[in-house]
C-alpha cells in the first residue's frame, strides 16, 4: 500500500528495529515506547483495521497471534505478564491505518482497561 508507513516498514523501505519476522508478519520496537518492552507487530499484508478481517485473514491473524506469544517468550516477559492492545478506528485511538499489535511488558501495567 502506497503511502503506509507501515507496510514501508515491512518492506525494508523504512527502518526500524526489527525484533522478528517471516513470511507474514513483521514486528518491531515502537518508536516512542511507554513500557520497557513495546513492540509492534503488524501482517505484511495491508489490512487497515480489525474491522477489515475477512475470512481469508483468519490463519494470518492467527499466525500474528502466535508471533505475539513467541516474542513475550523471546523477550522474557511471559511469565509476569503482558498486555496485547489492538486500537481500532477514530475512537480506538488508531493512528496508524495498517492493523497492528501493541505488545507491552517489563514494568507492571495495572488493571486499567483504557490507557488514558
Ligand atoms: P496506534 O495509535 O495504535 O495506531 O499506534 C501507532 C504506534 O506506532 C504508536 O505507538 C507510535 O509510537 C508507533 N510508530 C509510529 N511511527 C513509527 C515508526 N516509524 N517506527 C516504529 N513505531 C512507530
Ligand atoms: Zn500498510
Amino acid at each position: 500500500m502506497k503511502d503506509c508507513i507501515f507496510c514501508k516498514i515491512a518492506s525494508g523501505e523504512i527502518p526500524a528495529q526489527v525484533v522478528y519476522e517471516d513470511e507474514q508478519v513483521v514486528a518491531f520496537n515502537d518508536i516512542n515506547p511507554v513500557a520497557p518492552v513495546h513492540i509492534l507487530l503488524i501482517p505484511r499484508l495491508h489490512i487497515p483495521s480489525f474491522n477489515d478481517i475477512i475470512p481469508e485473514h483468519k490463519e494470518l491473524i492467527g499466525h500474528l497471534a502466535w508471533a505475539a506469544g513467541k516474542l513475550a517468550r523471546l523477550k522474557n516477559i511471559n511469565e509476569k505478564g503482558y498486555r496485547l492492545i489492538m486500537n481500532c478506528g477514530r475512537d480506538g485511538g488508531q493512528e496508524i491505518i495498517h492493523l497492528h499489535f501493541h505488545l507491552l511488558g517489563g514494568r507492571p501495567l495495572g488493571s486499567s482497561l483504557v490507557a488514558d
